[in-house]
């Protein structure tokens, strides 16, 4: 696609034509390389998920910036490596702050599906997937062709399902960016953590088959009898690093929750 880059080695200046994104400096296990900070625009920009509460990172996108005014600051959901900078950075630059959840709101509007937010003669559509978090939203950027996915899609390894967020809604989000994907005929995945990803249908088909596979892992390792969360993570997520073990756990609640309600 005209425009789209991704730098090797970090997603720090990955880009597509209208989009760019600043990698805030809090890289863990859960954020990869650290929370992706998307700029979008021309001369005048949308911000979107300013990261955790990082003064150097606030300042160094107002500084990137240069004379370019922040007209609105969105928000993927309301995780603090998201959410944590974004009341102080809407001090920097004097610009509201909007999302799903009136919790994280700064000003008057909110942001939910089907909403457009206009900046710099282009277009932000507003897709609401909950499932990562109740509050999740991916943004559609049709003159770019891709879709800012924050957590729902992860630019490597899989996602997991929060304690605020449910197994079905998040295998119905997917379902619905798989389908917009294939009918908008996306050429980029923009997400939250890692690189950007070139084949959208493709990592849309792994993250499906990814939950399949592990709803089906997860019923075989609890058909013998009832098991703790905890023994199932240790069957199931034995091929995944023990410093994830805790988040595989809520992962697991989640899924026997929603095999449960099967
Ligand atoms: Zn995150």
């Amino acid at each position: 696609m005209s425009g789209l880059h991704i730098p090797i080695g970090t997603p720090d200046g990955s880009r597509t034509e209208h989009a760019e994104n600043l990698l805030a400096p809090n890289p863990s296990a859960m954020t990869l390389d650290g929370t992706n900070t998307w700029v979008i625009g021309g001369d005048e920009v949308v911000v979107i998920d300013p990261g955790p509460e990082d003064e150097s990172h606030l300042r160094r996108v107002r500084d990137h910036l240069g004379e370019r005014r922040v007209t609105e600051i969105l928000l993927t959901h309301g995780h603090f490596d998201h959410s944590g900078g974004a009341r102080r950075f809407a001090e920097m630059v004097g610009a509201p702050v909007r999302a799903l959840d009136p919790r994280h709101r700064l000003g008057e509007e909110g942001l939910a599906d089907g909403d457009v937010v206009s900046v710099a003669g282009l277009e932000i559509h507003v897709y609401g997937t909950p499932g990562h978090s109740f509050d999740s939203l991916c943004f559609w950027l049709p003159q770019d062709r891709a879709m800012l996915t924050g957590d729902t899609v992860l630019g490597r390894g899989t996602t997991i399902i929060a304690r605020d967020g449910g197994l079905a809604d998040y295998l119905r989000s997917l379902d619905r960016l798989r389908a917009a994907a294939e009918g908008l005929e996306a050429r980029a995945l923009l997400p939250g953590h890692g690189p950007v990803l070139p084949d959208p249908i493709a990592a849309l088909d792994g993250y499906i088959a990814h939950r399949r596979q592990r709803l089906d892992q997860i019923r075989a390792a609890r058909a013998p009898g009832a098991r703790t969360p905890r023994e199932i993570v240790k069957i199931v997520y034995a091929d995944v690093d023990r410093s994830l073990w805790a988040a595989a756990e809520m992962s697991v609640v989640a899924q026997l929750d929603y095999l449960d309600r099967l």
